[in-house]
């Protein structure tokens, strides 16, 4: 069977689920996950498994959240940009000299994604041989998962200074005396990194060097419980260079699948839906709660054999090779004798269960 064929099995035959920018972002969340790689690589929508195995996950922003990021989006772009481009200026110190607006949502009234990638290509094509164009809204970008090509939702604008773009993303979080919520400028930091990836390789098809695309990009918020937008520089290299990481480990999903059994399927309405999910092995970890869709499934699961995974991605790295709470806690109180590789992690957890002890009795 082609590698295509059994992910298309994998399916249960349905259309492959489109990847975003968020749904790429997330799989450098938690890299080392089996189940979610191979569901990912096929296209699974697991929105809808989760669903049909009956643990739902509520994801996405209420009603209330899509207006008022809706509004600020509206009122940062009004007017060819103007508030952007005065902040630019004004708090940043760029010097942005004429300024040229190209919005890419509708081509001449047609919106189909490969029109619209088309003019993208064209217009940063242009862009790099005359220098022409500053600010370029809602590039329609694409990106290669596991052979797949993703298009990636338009809600930023490339923008160009002295020959270099940068990806200039609007977010309606607040930033509130320079500090914003930490997950939300890391969820932010990653989808921008797929945006830098995807413009990159964009321009190396265009034959331009691909670090004419800064991992420096801006991240735009409302400032101090008010509507005025204020403008920070990130620097997404870190989450490039994982991102980088699980893309590759995603190309290479055939040796996943080569390892699964040959009738293996996630069609929704197999009754055996919950086994074939149990098959692929997964990690789970609390982070898995704001970044997948199975989430709620594998944490039911994690609970149950009583994995470390549960109490955390740092604890299960500390434990090492120690899978199950049951087997740490033996090792603590010294009722199960540990294996040659186990024994540093055995001391510490002796160590660790004396302290607790003679904190407890003080
Ligand atoms: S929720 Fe489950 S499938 Fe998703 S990343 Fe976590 S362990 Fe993997």
């Amino acid at each position: 069977m082609t590698h295509d064929s059994a992910l298309e099995r994998l399916r249960g035959g349905a259309e492959p689920r489109n990847h975003d920018a968020r749904t790429i972002a997330a799989l450098t969340a938690n890299p080392g996950c089996a189940r979610r790689g191979i569901m990912d690589a096929a296209g699974v929508d697991k929105d809808a498994v989760a669903r049909r195995l009956g643990f739902p996950a509520p994801f996405g922003q209420s009603q209330f959240a899509i207006t008022r990021g809706n509004a600020f989006e509206a009122q940062v772009k009004a007017d060819g940009c103007a508030e952007l481009l005065t902040l630019l200026r004004d708090r940043l110190g760029l010097d942005v000299p004429e300024v040229a607006y190209d919005d890419l949502e509708v081509v001449a009234g047609n919106e189909s994604r490969e029109l619209r990638h088309a003019r993208t290509r064209r217009l940063l094509e242009r862009a790099l041989s005359s220098g022409e164009g500053t600010l370029f809204d809602h590039p329609l970008l694409r990106l290669d998962i596991a052979g797949q090509p993703a298009y990636l939702e338009p809600d930023v604008i490339a923008f160009q200074l002295g020959g270099r773009f940068h990806i200039i993303e609007i977010k309606s979080f607040a930033v509130i005396d320079g500090q914003a919520e930490p997950e939300q400028v890391a969820a932010a930091a990653r989808q921008s990194a797929v945006y830098v990836l995807a413009l990159r390789r964009l321009l190396e098809e265009l034959g331009a060097p691909a670090e004419r695309v800064s991992h420096e990009v801006f991240l735009v918020c409302p400032e101090n419980f008010s509507n005025r937008p204020t403008a920070t520089p990130l620097d997404v290299r870190p989450q490039l260079a994982v991102l980088g990481r699980q893309l590759a480990r995603l190309t290479r999903v055939e040796q996943i699948v080569g390892g699964l059994p040959d009738d293996l399927t996630f069609e929704l309405e197999a009754e055996e839906l919950p086994d074939a999910v149990r098959t692929v092995e997964a990690r789970y970890a609390p982070e898995c709660m704001a970044s997948c869709e199975m989430a709620f499934f594998c944490r039911d699961e994690a609970r149950a054999c009583g994995g470390t995974g549960v109490l955390g991605k740092a604890v299960r790295d500390d434990l090492g090779g120690v899978d199950s709470i049951g087997t740490a806690l033996a090792l603590a109180d010294g009722s199960l004798d540990p294996s040659p590789d186990l024994a540093e992690t055995a001391e510490r957890l002796r160590t660790a269960a004396r302290l607790r002890r003679e904190a407890l009795t003080a």
